[in-house]
């Protein structure tokens, strides 16, 4: 068996209830072979066996009381993966779904995103099956405040530095923060995504969406296409989703797709900038369902379906994919119908949102497909501007910022563009994406001898 199968091999064996964690690391190691034959030095210092064991991994309890007075128990995770380039860096989520595979999983991919932007950060991932949906401000800030009783003594502004995730935006940040903040006297840059009345950086709330279309732009650009009139279809309604939508109207294309959990509509005359800001006055203020946009649009809600669903089963049309809901979201069948839909690019907006089929899929039809570590490495890539500006306690403007997004996105995409002519596939992203981002990380954990 050779050295990256072991690997893979010893890892399902070693966990064998966290599949999303093994789709990880199968996808990563399975385009590192390359790194094998050139780099006898890694091999011999045992650096693909040691980079799928995280650093630590802390688990606890988050006893917490709703309006009611009836108490809760959560679980709560903060996996600290890798800091060999720089303290650890990486989002919470709060979504029912989570356990510890997952965060496993985002914690792993995390480590390969965050050294392709360049930046110094190590990667990590945290978070809890707490369900902020149907939950009131108090009872969130309750659960908030629990969480963070336990996190802070893990975390600090040079040891380890989480932001936000699914189910994890600014009100959830604003209360981590607030009570980090009260429990240690200490007002310090331990969290990005902060408001930027209290040390956020412009930008941080649109740079994964931002990130994600910049991506897209780049990829199209190599064939000498760009977004202009072109068709897009988005999934999810959160952070990362209204955001491509905004970029995507900016850069003159048509987004037509929404969904959340409960479903999906599909509005062909494009959503514009109005219906946009409805969205966001929707979701992140009054916090409804997608359904009464179909209901105040006039389009039509496909309940308990995808976006994908819709596309296979309604034959949905458009140039562009931007899945930006959540992990698996696209499966094999789902790639077909967007590539016999005419689909000509995809750039993950959330992170491993494609099956390894579907991914197959996308890379047998020589698609542009952009991986989530590279494509939606703006989010993280300006939480590490928000950290410079912290330290430096300077706040820069939004042009300076979204200025250097920009440019981080194209650093991002020609480095994994290289990587894979280098190594010998060219035009394969995900082999470019890895590979780049692992040699970085490597050579540092090289560097450090046996620890
Ligand atoms: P939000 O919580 O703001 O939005 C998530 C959206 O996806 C919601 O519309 C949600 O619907 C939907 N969704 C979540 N889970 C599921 C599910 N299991 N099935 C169907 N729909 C689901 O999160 P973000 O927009 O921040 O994150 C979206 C994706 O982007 C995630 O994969 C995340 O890891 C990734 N990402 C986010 C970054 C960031 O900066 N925020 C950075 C890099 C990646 P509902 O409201 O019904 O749950």
């Amino acid at each position: 068996m050779s050295l990256i199968q072991d690997v893979i091999a010893k890892t399902k064996e070693k966990d064998p209830a966290q599949p999303e964690f093994h789709q990880a690391v199968e996808e990563v190691l399975n385009t590192l072979q390359p790194t094998v034959e050139r780099h006898p030095e890694l091999v011999k210092a045992k650096i693909y066996e040691r980079i799928v064991e995280p650093d630590r991994v802390v688990m606890f309890r988050v006893p917490w009381m709703d309006d009611d007075g009836e108490v809760h128990v959560n679980r709560g995770f903060r996996v600290q993966f890798n800091n060999a380039i720089g303290p650890y860096k990486g989002g919470l989520r709060f979504h029912p779904s989570v356990n510890l595979g997952i965060i496993k999983f985002l914690g792993f991919e995390q480590i390969f995103k965050n050294s392709l932007t360049t930046l110094p950060m190590g990667g990590g991932k945290g978070g809890s099956d707490f369900d902020p949906k149907g939950k009131t401000d108090n009872e969130v800030m309750n659960f908030c405040y629990a969480f963070m009783r336990e996190l802070y003594r893990h975390i600090g502004p040079d040891t380890d530095v989480p932001a936000g995730d699914i189910g994890v935006g600014g009100r959830e940040i604003g209360y981590l923060y607030g009570y980090y903040k009260k429990i240690l006297n200490d007002h310090t840059g331990v969290l990005t995504g902060k408001g930027l009345e209290y040390g956020g950086s412009l930008i941080r709330p649109e740079a994964t969406g931002y990130g994600a279309v910049y991506f897209a732009g780049e990829m199209l650009a190599v064939r000498d296409l760009d977004l202009k009139k072109k068709t897009a279809i988005v999934s999810g309604s959160g952070n990362v989703a209204q955001f491509t939508i905004e970029k995507l109207l900016d850069l003159g294309a048509k987004p037509i797709s929404l969904s959340d959990s409960s479903g999906t509509i599909i509005d062909d005359a494009g959503i514009d900038r109005d219906k946009l800001q409805y969205v966001m006055e929707l979701k992140n203020i009054r916090r409804g369902r997608i359904k009464e946009y179909a209901e105040d649009y006039d389009v039509p809600y496909y309940p308990d379906l995808s976006v994908w669903d819709v596309v296979k089963k309604e034959g949905v049309k458009g140039e562009l994919a931007f899945p930006s809901a959540t992990q698996n979201e696209i499966d094999a069948e789902h790639a077909q119908a967007l590539v016999d839909n005419g689909c000509i690019c995809v750039s993950e907006g959330a992170n491993m949102p494609s099956t390894q089929e579907a991914v197959d899929i996308f890379q047998e039809n020589k698609l542009l497909y952009g991986p989530g570590k590279a494509a939606n490495a703006g989010g993280v890539s300006t939480s590490g501007l928000e950290m410079s500006q912290n330290s430096t306690r300077l706040s820069w403007s939004r042009e300076e910022v979204d200025q250097k997004l920009h440019g981080i996105m194209k650093s991002i995409h020609k480095t994994a563009l290289d990587a894979a002519e280098a190594y010998g596939d060219s035009g394969n992203y995900v082999m470019g994406a890895n590979v780049a981002g692992f040699l970085k990380v490597a050579k540092a954990m090289l560097a450090y001898g046996v620890v």
